[in-house]
């Protein structure tokens, strides 16, 4: 677990500040004790403000760089921190490394070149049109940017857009040359390009020279697992389609488990980042932050401060009522973890720190049955967790086998899924199947307890064939797979008969799904997908955390402990989805249902008025009325 620098993210705001050239009176209409006091107004307790953007221009007293023109001897930088210090506001500075597009304009032998032999994108208002290359005379150009911003009195360093890109300049073609690496393969190519980035990482963190370790450093792109991080800080704009509302848990049910600090970075932009004049609702941004409290996440705000007038007034007074919300949840939220009971098992990855669909797919389901979860990779500490599920990319590795196989020993419950079957068999740990081997088919069926409906798999992955396990579902063929033979397509596929494979099969500690469940999950959302999963997980772990069978599926919970509480929060509120963007306008109602805890406290409050809420003990467990919610609310456990 990386230890926090420095106070731990809160409420917080990130400006953008990337200007197009053209503005005549920077910063004109801007006064940094007005801003100052519209965030200590809006409760921020750390902004995110602009040393150098993305279009290449600084906004301090650069010797190195371009200062936007007509700004003159002003410093807006220092003008920022000393206004924001004054009422007691931790000010991060913001550069941009893998863009800076003034510099790239005057020195074209620091930009990237693509395989083939290109600078530029087609999209020039894409802003990644062109980006900058690590190994050229601009790595020291950029290290020492961090030297001069870090003569300032800062709080913390947000290095922005570390991006994982080939690179075919002359320079990085020799350096692997020398190295061996084949060009012609992708991977290699873009394994020589990690190994870049991450020395050039490390050279990042040293030229930060006494503040090194001292303030807080944020490198946006890096892997979460390879270091030089000091928190976890997951932008994730939900209403932008890419990204959407799934985008944010699992990655928060991750980096909970490697990092103390952590911090949401929604955003209050309705379309994109830039988004001048549009904001999201209230509704909207109190969802990001209920998201936020029930992933154990401070919350920040994406902003785009305006060239000339700065904050707007409109966004401060949104934003400040959702940071007045969270401040009367703190006494019972700050320092908080969550309380699980189920770890997803992933593998660390150098290279990124996006998720695959299979572990959104896993994240959406946990959520739709109430099941609290923690996800870990190999070296996570997974030990304490009742059931472990791995999914379709979980490999073998001998030391991973040997851990799985102590868990079990001491009591754990393991579900294998899709591609997972093969570590779980090499682990030894699913004797009661036969591994068969890859499935080949483009879609097969399974049937199971309760309907004799042939259901689709959609993303079948090995056949598996009991032995002496218990089958739950059955393998059904198809009748054939998709093929072209020049005259016909068999786009058509329908089920076929009955096989001598399973489908899912559980033995007395494990149990196995025979195709890549959660991908197929989070791509079509057939409820019979997770009805599989349900009955597995129902026989491994029969008593849950929570149980509200009458809470429907778009109600969310979550368990949250710090020294002083537990607090059981539910959220009825998600987002419509108009055509691809996901809104909210209104909150959700939700009646009044049943919940039974685990666990036998004595008193049950509405927070944070702390209105007592009647309640009973029964076999271990706290049952009271949730009464009816809208929106969201949190229960104080005593
Ligand atoms: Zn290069």
């Amino acid at each position: 677990m990386v230890k926090a620098v420095g106070k731990k993210f809160g409420r917080a705001i990130h400006y953008d500040f990337h200007t197009s050239p053209g503005i005549n009176n920077i910063f004109g209409n801007f006064d940094a004790e007005k801003f100052a006091d519209q965030l200590e107004k809006a409760h921020i307790e750390y902004v995110n403000v602009m040393a150098r953007c993305n279009m290449g221009f600084s906004y301090y007293n650069t010797k190195i760089g371009k200062k936007y023109p007509g700004l003159g001897d002003r410093d807006p930088l220092k003008e920022m921190i000393d206004a924001c210090h004054k009422r007691n506001i931790g000010v991060t500075a913001y550069t941009n490394i893998g863009l800076n597009h003034e510099i790239a304009a005057d020195n074209y032998g620091w930009l990237k070149i693509s395989k083939n032999g290109s600078i530029y994108g087609n999209n020039k208002k894409d802003n990644f049109f062109r980006v900058m290359c690590y190994n050229s005379g601009y790595r020291e150009y950029f290290l020492n940017e961090i030297r001069e911003i870090c003569e300032y009195d800062i709080d913390g360093l947000f290095l922005d857009c570390y991006t994982l890109r080939e690179c075919f300049c002359p320079k990085c073609v020799e350096e692997m040359r020398k190295k061996g690496v084949n060009m012609n393969d992708d991977f290699a190519v873009i394994s020589y390009q990690n190994d870049v980035r991450l020395e050039f990482a490390a050279e990042m963190k040293e030229a930060m020279g006494d503040k090194k370790d001292k303030i807080k450093l944020y490198i946006n792109g890096l892997s979460w697992t390879v270091g030089f991080q000091t928190h976890a800080e997951i932008e994730g704009l939900p209403t932008i389609p890419v990204l959407g509302y799934d985008y944010f848990d699992s990655l928060a049910a991750y980096t909970r488990t490697l990092y103390e600090d952590r911090l949401y970075m929604s955003g209050r932009f309705q379309n994109e980042w830039g988004d001048f004049g549009g904001s999201k609702t209230f509704a909207s941004m109190q969802n990001d932050l209920y998201d936020a409290m029930m992933n154990s996440f401070g919350i920040s705000f994406g902003d785009h401060l305006h060239p000339v007038d700065g904050f707007e007034n409109e966004v401060a007074s949104r934003v400040g009522k959702v940071m007045e919300e969270r401040m009367a949840y703190e006494p019972y939220i700050e320092n908080s973890d969550n309380i699980v009971e189920i770890g997803v098992l992933i593998h660390s990855n150098k290279f990124r720190r996006e998720m695959g669909p299979a572990l959104k797919g896993m994240a959406r389901m946990m959520k739709e049955l109430k099941l609290q979860y923690n996800v870990y990779d190999e070296n996570g500490a997974f030990d304490d967790v009742k059931l472990l599920i791995t999914e379709e990319s979980a490999r073998f590795d001998e030391k991973l086998e040997k851990r799985l196989n102590d868990y079990v020993k001491n009591g754990g419950k393991i579900i294998f899924t899709g591609a997972a079957v093969d570590l779980g068999k090499r682990s030894g740990l699913l004797d009661y199947i036969e591994l068969v081997g890859p499935d080949t088919r483009d879609n097969a069926y399974f049937t199971a307890e309760g309907s004799d409906m042939r259901w689709a798999m959609y993303s079948p992955s090995r056949v598996i064939k009991n032995v002496s396990g218990k089958e739950t579902a059955k393998y059904i063929d198809n009748v054939v797979n998709f093929t072209w033979d020049g005259r016909q397509s068999c786009y058509y596929r329908p089920q076929g008969e009955p096989t001598e494979y399973s489908a899912a099969v559980l033995g007395e500690n494990t149990a196995c799904i025979c195709f890549n469940v959660f991908g197929a999950y989070i791509n079509n959302f057939l409820v019979e997908h997770r009805d599989l999963v349900k009955t597995l997980i129902d026989a491994l772990l029969p008593e849950k955390l929570i149980e509200a069978p009458d809470m429907s599926k778009t109600t969310t919970t979550a368990l949250t402990k710090n020294e002083n509480a537990t607090v059981f929060h539910v959220k009825a509120t998600y987002p419509e989805f108009k055509m691809t963007r996901g809104i909210i306008e209104d909150h959700t109602y939700m009646k009044s249902v049943t919940v039974s805890i685990k666990g036998e406290y004595n008193e049950v409050y509405i927070l944070p008025e702390m209105k007592k809420v009647n309640s009973k003990q029964e076999n271990g467990r706290t049952v009271f009325e949730t009464g009816d919610i809208l929106g969201y609310r949190a229960f104080l456990l005593k």
